[in-house]
């Protein structure tokens, strides 16, 4: 057989002007546009140009590629077209995992995004009035009326994540002055958020007082001057220091800001709107605890607790929140239409106490005899003499800093199979579609169905079923 030389193979290979005519193709680009089809079918030559290059494409071979070669145009356009961001499971039982995205959105807040921003809204417009309004009017009313009982006068503005919130408080209050915190509250939050760093940057000067593991009400006193501007009580999200330590009671704090006409600042972090302890998630103070108890500001994260969007909100007196919205920092911070719109609706089913409609809370006040029965289900669908699916008990955690100590009675999934590493498992989860992130723990994968919603079950057996087989 007389075989082609490598420039006869490269003829064969028809110009890609040609394929995109071709009536295989030619469907593709009046869906997805000429422009795209063009570089999809260029990447395809190229890649055949490499393998005859290599010498791995024989005339056979060439024939064979070329005969397929609509489908691979088609492969390659929808790779190069396909979401970078989209679905995943989250079946680790972490509720607010910051890798997957924190809290889920509600449904009433993707149908209020849906209803406002694909067209135009009134963002910044008085309807009444036909003048222009202010943005943070859309949400102000709303925390006023969850919020109110610690004071008629709270106010409430929403920058993009509570990063920003600390910086634009610390930046109004503290700028050319200094800011008192204790050294037992300097922690690194995860992604790297640092107190003395977003001190620098507002232009405070941080007072650190006591020590890591004690401080005193009279520490923060003696180092009280004509320079300080404010207080800030910190919070240790990622652990909690345990034995022997002491901190100064919010109360106590509220006292010395007073005495010394001192603003107090409490970073709460996760910030939860209800009191969560019915539901096992103790320890962690509300935002209306903390304005009850006398903090001038608080500041916290839409999406912990409180299981809203990403953004960070400040609530409290309403003179402070005044200059903070006066800073030209917080044109810089602000959020969005999509933002307020969550915001809103998220905040709309808390005035309503309708606390299931938030993702987050819902998967929190899920039982571990609910969470058991759907387990129980999954396994059995899943009959194989290869894989081992049990249904043993666990502990689902809140995550995003929140709670740290709280700890939900749950039901796990215990997936195992002779001859396979539990982290080649857990590999085999991440790369169904849609992906499944698990956990590994000694040596067996675990899935906690309390994050997953119950419409995914269904996927979660039909990856189980095919990594069975
Ligand atoms: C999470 C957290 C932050 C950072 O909030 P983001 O919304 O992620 O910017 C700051 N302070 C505390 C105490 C936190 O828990």
């Amino acid at each position: 057989m007389k075989t082609e030389t490598k420039a006869g193979l490269y003829r064969k290979l028809p110009s890609v002007d040609e394929v995109v005519r071709r009536p295989g193709v030619e469907s593709l680009v009046s869906q997805e546009g000429l422009v795209a089809v063009t570089d999809a079918a260029r990447a395809v030559f190229a890649s055949l140009r490499d393998e005859i290059s290599a010498g791995r494409l024989d005339e056979h071979g060439i024939d064979l590629a070329l005969s397929g070669l609509d489908h691979a145009v088609e492969r390659r356009l929808r790779q190069a077209l396909s979401y970078s961001l989209r679905t995943v499971i989250n079946a680790t039982g972490v509720i607010l995992h910051t890798n997957l995205g924190r809290a889920p959105l509600a449904a009433s807040a993707l149908e209020h995004i849906r209803e406002t921003v694909g067209g135009y809204s009134n963002l910044e417009f008085d309807i009444e009035a036909g003048e222009r309004g202010k943005r943070d009017v859309h949400v102000d009313h709303l925390f006023r009326k969850l919020l109110g009982e610690a004071s008629p006068e709270v106010s409430t503005i929403v920058v993009n994540n509570n990063a920003a919130a600390v910086l634009l408080a610390l930046n109004t209050i503290g700028e050319g002055g200094e800011v008192i915190v204790s050294r037992g509250e300097l922690v690194e939050i995860g992604g790297s958020f640092r107190i003395p760093d977003v001190m620098t940057k507002s232009n405070a000067v941080l007072r650190e007082v006591g020590t890591t593991n004690r401080t005193r009400v009279s520490d923060y006193e003696r180092a009280i001057t004509e320079k300080t501007r404010l207080l800030l009580r910190g919070h240790s999200p990622n652990f909690e220091i345990t034995g022997f330590t002491e901190q100064p009671r919010l109360d106590e704090l509220v006292e010395l800001s007073r005495k010394c006409n001192i603003s107090l600042m409490e970073d709460l972090g996760s910030g939860a709107l209800i009191n969560l302890d019915a539901l096992g998630v103790t320890g962690e103070p509300s935002v209306l605890d903390s304005l009850r108890a006398g903090v001038d500001i608080v500041t916290y994260s839409g999406d912990k607790l409180f299981g809203g969007p990403q953004a960070g909100i400040l609530s409290g007196r309403s003179d402070l929140l005044a200059r903070m919205r006066s800073n030209s920092l917080f044109r810089a911070l602000r959020v969005d239409k999509l933002t307020y719109a969550a915001l809103e609706s998220t905040l709309m089913a808390y005035v309503k106490g309708d606390h299931d409609a938030i993702p987050a809370i819902r998967m929190m006040r899920l039982s571990k005899e609910e969470i058991g029965r759907r387990a129980e289900a999954v396994a059995g669908k899943v009959q194989s003499s290869s894989l081992s699916v049990e249904v043993i008990d666990g502990e689902s955690v809140i995550g995003g800093g929140a709670a740290p100590s709280a700890v939900l009675p749950t039901r796990l999934l215990a997936v195992s199979t002779e001859g396979v590493s539990a982290d080649e498992l857990a590999a085999r989860f991440r790369l169904s579609t849609p992906p499944i992130v698990t956990r590994v723990e000694e040596g067996r994968v675990l899935l906690d169905l309390r994050t997953v919603f119950p419409e995914q079950d269904q996927d979660v057996i039909r990856t189980l079923i095919q990594i069975a087989s």
